[in-house]
């Protein structure tokens, strides 16, 4: 499998060189104005979404007429190569070690003549085959894509022509969508949109706040790990029927909402990491990432303004849908908190509702991190891979919905 090896490494040094474009780009012009609970919107900035664009230019594999693309953000492929059988082969490699193996794959596929290709998405390293391969031909609509795994490989065939069509481990949602994505709901709900803080390599991280008239608050966060699109879309469900059905919730309580907590990661294409090499969910005690500082910062801010955090929810990916909570005697304040919410959506869905409470004293995980820096509970809103779409959207609503009633009745 020697073949592997050298592209993995042609790969490398093309991602090099990619990364010192990006950072010339950005010489000289450190971001400033981090943002605190009191500070001004900020505007979307178009540089830094350039730089973001062009990190990438340029990456294509052609064989025998079919090209596959990676030149977008949240692409992925680290080498192709073709089997004697025509099979190409899609490699994804980690963006360093040691990392849990998730490998995140997107490219796109072009052809100049209509035709059936054989592909095989091969993880390098210790990578696990785990993302089911979607297919889209617009980048928004996304099809299931019948395939077989092996422990490391996804081999299926695609019908390919001169319209570019996607394939990704889930349907993607990058750093412009957020952005899109806050705006709109900036507008339509009269919320503050603005920049909680900076990536390593200087992207902004998007938040919207909804003030109400207390000092009570909700913290919602989001996509520490870049391929857990399955949680990205129940946050998404979940904020927008919190702002559409929440009217009385909202009068109460303050909401942050910071939905994408790791833009390097997700225009990279990255499995899991930030830019800086580490698993962001275990840096809330360390804080040695930028993207963690800036909203221990901002919930910082909250506290020292007389804020009070009353509960968090983080929304991640995994085999399964489950919530992970902190046990009820490891944080006195309302110490069932997490239990009756949770029996609460259990009766509001169809859907089994699986908990489970552990802590970790001292693992920077952010539940770990609300139990033992602000004495609160909180939950990590794990959401199944492959979870049926439609009971996503469904659950993450009456989870909204239910967390409000539960805590206008605190
Ligand atoms: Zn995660």
């Amino acid at each position: 499998m020697g073949i592997h090896v050298k592209n993995y490494l042609l790969r490398t040094s093309v991602v090099v060189a990619a990364a010192s474009v990006m950072l010339s780009a950005c010489g000289g012009a450190a971001p400033v104005g981090t943002t605190t609970a009191s500070a001004g919107l900020y505007e979307f900035d178009e540089q830094a979404a350039a730089v973001a664009r062009a990190e990438s230019l340029g990456h294509a594999c052609v064989f025998d007429g079919v090209e596959v693309r990676y030149d977008f953000p949240q692409a992925r492929v680290d080498g192709c190569e073709q089997r004697e059988d025509g099979t190409i082969v899609v490699m994804t490699g980690p963006e360093n070690q040691p990392i849990n193996p998730s490998p995140w794959y997107a490219f796109q596929v072009v052809a100049a003549e209509p035709q059936t290709v054989a592909l095989e998405v091969l993880a390098l390293e210790r990578g696990r085959a785990r993302y089911n391969p979607k297919v889209s031909t617009d980048g928004a609509s996304w099809q299931d894509i019948e395939h077989s795994k092996s422990d490391h490989s996804i081999y299926f065939s695609l019908d390919v022509g001169p319209q570019p069509v996607w394939v990704a481990g889930q349907e993607m949602f990058g750093n412009d969508d957020y952005w899109q994505w806050v705006d709109g709901l900036a507008r339509e709900y009269e919320l503050r949109r603005f920049t909680i803080g900076y990536s390593a390599q200087g992207r902004q991280m998007p938040a919207l706040v909804s003030y109400g008239s207390g000092d009570e608050w909700l913290v919602l966060i989001g996509r520490q790990h870049p391929p857990e699109l399955t949680g990205a879309m129940a946050m998404r469900a979940f904020v927008e029927e919190m702002l559409s059905e929440g009217a009385e919730f909202l009068d109460r309580y303050n909401v942050l909402i910071a939905p994408n907590l790791n833009p390097d990661g997700v225009a990279l294409g990255n499995w899991r990491h930030s830019t800086g090499g580490l698993d962001l969910n275990r840096d809330w005690f360390d804080r040695s990432q930028p993207e963690i500082a800036a909203v221990h910062t901002y919930l910082q801010q909250i506290v020292a303004e007389g804020g009070d955090l009353v509960y968090g929810v983080d929304f991640h990916s995994t085999w399964r849908n489950v919530y992970y909570t902190m046990p009820v005697d490891y944080v006195a304040r309302e110490s069932t908190f997490s239990q009756e919410w949770l029996q609460r959506l259990g009766a509001a869905v169809p859907y089994e509702v699986e908990e489970q409470a552990s802590a970790a004293p001292g693992r920077g995980i952010f539940k770990q991190y609300m139990a033992d820096e602000y004495g609160v509970h909180s939950v990590t809103y794990e959401v199944g891979d492959e979870t049926d779409r439609g009971e996503i959207d469904t659950t993450a609503r009456a989870a909204a919905r239910v967390l409000m009633q539960y805590m206008l009745e605190r």
